[in-house]
């Protein structure tokens, strides 16, 4: 399949030559020959592509607690895969030969992501490495087809999408980790070019409707405050404190040279997370306590991880000591 052939959803002709994206809270207006923020829709002759439709720039078999995901079935294995372009542009990005740059790629079909799902006899499809929501239409044929074949489907992301497309793609997903970067629009402004708010709409919709597992990269001076940190916390546990938070530690990366976050931040940041939220999780760090999991009600460890496996020692999804319910959906 030539490249360009997928005509973009979610977007309006503003006249012959130009047209406008509804897919993101960019809204981006694109004339002729011109892409979108994201560098993936592009105008051809008035009508909106999806440059990066089927175009894979990596994939493999990953633990699903890679994603990272530590409540949706532990230690199994999930096809995950990435294309490229992004709606943001974080200064720190991990990714960025990806998100920011046009890697090589090759082209499946959804029908051959699914077979290849299959054929391994694992859980699903992990839309993963690069961002999915600027993937959306390959991403949303694939979901759908993947649910009609009994296969499970997971989303990494920002977050940054506009309800209306988001609603449509989540019937067909089964979890997500979303990115909650900072709690203030200056951190998103300024670090990523986007905005906090469309973010919290995502999460507030997705919550309830399928798993979800949050991200928030601490990065050293920027949202390492105590009392920012607290306000992020304090707003996931009114939505609800079983949402499991990963706090990942900052390496320089991109075109950011910061140092590493402290350990000490990163442990700080753990046990302020803990008066707020049942499950929290240290990531890029080694830190046995910040990988397993405790009872919120008892502190009864009851699944241990090493290396992206993880040991249960729930009975019945259940705390062994204390009785108390924790995740049901252990090696099923
Ligand atoms: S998806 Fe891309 S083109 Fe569409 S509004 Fe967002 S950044 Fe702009
Ligand atoms: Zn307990």
């Amino acid at each position: 399949m030539k490249k360009n052939k997928k005509e973009a959803m979610f977007y309006e002709k503003k006249d012959k030559d130009t047209v406008q994206c509804h897919l993101c809270p960019h809204n981006c207006v694109i004339k002729k020959n011109k892409s979108g923020v994201c560098r993936v829709r592009i105008n051809k002759d008035g009508i909106l592509y999806s440059e990066n439709y089927g175009e894979i720039s990596s994939m493999g078999v990953d633990p699903i607690e890679k994603k990272p995901l530590y409540h949706f079935y532990p230690s199994q294995g999930i096809l995950s895969l990435g294309t490229f372009g992004c709606n943001f542009m974080c200064k720190f990005c991990q990714n960025f030969r990806i998100s920011q740059q046009t890697p090589k790629t090759t082209f499946q079909t959804p029908d051959e992501i699914i077979e290849q799902a299959k054929k391994r006899n694992i859980m699903g499809v992990a839309y993963t490495y690069s961002e999915p929501m600027v993937w959306y239409e390959y991403v949303y044929e694939t979901a759908k087809k993947a649910h009609k074949e009994g296969l499970k489907n997971v989303l990494v992301t920002n977050g940054f999408i506009n309800q209306k497309p988001l609603q449509q793609l989540v019937k067909y997903i089964d979890a997500a980790n979303i990115d909650l970067k900072s709690f203030h629009n200056e951190f998103y402004k300024n670090l990523c070019g986007g905005s906090v708010e469309p973010v919290l709409e995502t999460i507030k919709y997705m919550e309830g409707k399928t798993h979800i597992e949050l991200t928030t990269l601490i990065v050293t001076d920027h949202n390492d405050k105590k009392e920012e940190l607290e306000e992020l916390f304090e707003w996931i546990s009114n939505l609800d404190p079983d949402i499991p938070l990963h706090l990942s530690r900052y390496f320089p990366n991109y075109e950011m040279e910061e140092p590493p976050t402290p350990e000490k931040t990163m442990d700080e940041a753990y046990n302020l997370a803990k008066k707020y939220l049942n499950y929290v999780y240290i990531g890029n760090m080694r830190s046995q306590a910040g990988q397993n999991t405790y009872c919120p009600n008892c502190q009864t460890e009851v699944i241990t991880r090493q290396y992206f496996k993880a040991k249960s020692h729930l009975k019945n999804g259940k705390c062994p000591e204390c009785g108390e319910k924790i995740l049901d959906n252990f090696f099923k």
